[in-house]
């Protein structure tokens, strides 16, 4: 830990860093950033950074606001968008109160607890996240509403186009700040793109992707275009969702992976998996945190919508991908149903949680959906036990405060914090008249 230490305070002091931004995320799974300059940065790592927890969102209540923020010096990392005249770094922190406990509402913190669980089984957890985002030409927008960059679609090299540029200087942004990609391509809506990170452990993760969000945002504003993760922000479109692979390790060995079963997925798997589905309905309001996050769930375009598994069904909740031949360390299990807006500590917590469950409890996994679930009836998908995700935010809050297991996850804090919030999101959402009641009534009813 003092090695590390030392090597960010050297390394402030060779580079000449101006400012250190320390980074931690608020319930809601926004970015919030504080700047150093860089002789605090020692007291930091001994004392934390006071500040006024209760001025963030979901952060304390107001009795208890005083909270310290204490940077994490491996995630140490020199910001590339800022001119190198000026080198700024950041660190993600974690929060605590005054006396040194872990701040109950610290997302980063809930993770935490959530991945010493599976430890206490033996288990590491690691993510290869597929994050899907559009790129629009302003965040600004008409009554013809948001428009988008291009109209290519999936895989399309578009020549010329903002979105080739666009993840070339993305991904070697990433790289720069030490997150490997895997893959990157234009996907199917016009200007949505899509990049997937190489898997790490969740924790690295989580903070990858709130790296990445800003990564996204900051190259989109240098080409004068606009990047957003919303679900699903154009109609008729296809949504952006963040499939996430999961894998347990057992030191080197991955639990998932055994050679003679089927689809190669051990029983530790199969577990993992029916915790996933059989407590979907329950979590979903943390995965799919938003009003609009049902708009792309109910919205097709290979978004799922029904609780099932398949191995090359892509209409599944859950997947579960072949591997080549010889390559049981990549045996992972991929959940499809997150969006690209969700707070990955708090997603990620929840999914790991489940199937723990599944492994805990030895649930049995349901047979594979064989068909596409769109073209089944819904008596049909009844008979065979392919329930509904909630449909509707309202919805999945209903089915939420009712579950054990994500209160005990999420802790008591962020639980009601949550629900108290979303609910409120779904008040305003229904007080509007959108232009769909009004086109579809006016001059009939
Ligand atoms: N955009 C789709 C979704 O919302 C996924 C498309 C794909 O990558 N197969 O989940
Ligand atoms: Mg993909
Ligand atoms: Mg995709
Ligand atoms: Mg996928």
């Amino acid at each position: 830990m003092s090695k590390q230490r030392d090597f960010v305070l050297r390394t402030i002091e060779e580079r000449g860093v101006r400012f250190v931004r320390l980074w931690f995320t608020d319930v809601a799974g926004t970015l919030k950033s504080v700047a150093l300059a860089p002789a605090e940065v020692e007291g930091a790592f001994s004392e934390g950074l006071g500040f006024d927890g209760s001025a963030i969102e979901g952060l304390t209540r107001a009795y208890e606001s005083d909270l310290l923020a204490l940077p994490d010096p491996s995630t140490f990392q020199l910001l590339p968008w800022r001119s190198s005249t000026e080198p700024t770094a950041r660190m993600f922190c974690d929060l605590t109160t005054p006396n040194g406990e872990p701040a109950a509402a610290d997302p980063r913190n809930v993770l935490k607890r959530t991945l010493a669980r599976a430890a206490d089984r033996g288990f590491s957890f690691y993510i290869h996240p597929e994050i899907e985002f559009y790129l629009l030409k302003s965040g600004e927008f008409g009554p013809e509403g948001p428009v988008p960059v291009d109209r290519a679609g999936y895989f399309d090299n578009v020549p010329g186009g903002t979105a080739h540029d666009f993840r070339r200087e993305s991904v070697n942004m990433l790289e720069e700040l030490g997150i490997s990609v895997e893959f990157s391509h234009h996907e199917a809506g016009p200007g949505q793109n899509e990049i997937d990170l190489r898997y790490a452990d969740a924790l690295t993760m989580a903070d990858n992707i709130m790296t990445f969000r800003t990564v996204v945002k900051e190259v989109a504003i240098g080409q004068g275009v606009y990047a957003t993760f919303m679900p699903k922000p154009l109609a008729g479109q296809p949504g952006s969702g963040m499939h996430a692979h999961m894998s347990l390790f057992e030191g080197d060995t991955n639990a998932f992976y055994d050679a003679g079963a089927k689809h190669q997925l051990s029983q530790t798997g199969r577990r993992f998996v029916a915790g996933l589905l059989r407590h979907a309905p329950e979590f979903t309001a943390v995965t799919n945190q938003y009003v609009n996050s049902y708009k792309r769930l109910w919205g097709g375009d290979e978004a799922p919508s029904y609780v099932s598994w398949g191995h090359l069904n892509r209409s599944a909740l859950v997947r579960v991908p072949i591997y080549k031949p010889g390559k049981g360390s990549s045996a992972r299990v991929e959940y499809r149903a997150m969006d690209s807006a969700a707070n990955p500590y708090l997603a990620f917590s929840v999914l790991l949680a489940a199937g723990l469950k599944g492994i805990d409890e030895e649930y049995e996994l349901p047979p594979e959906a064989e068909h596409s679930m769109g073209a089944l009836s819904d008596g049909e998908r009844r008979a065979m036990g392919f329930d509904p995700l909630p449909s509707s935010l309202d919805h999945a809050l209903a089915v939420m405060e009712r579950s054990e297991l994500v209160a005990e996850t999420l802790g008591e804090q962020v639980f009601s914090y949550l629900i108290r919030e979303k609910r409120q999101e779904v008040a305003a959402y229904r007080q509007q008249v959108t232009p769909f009641e009004l086109s579809s009534m006016l001059g009939t009813v």
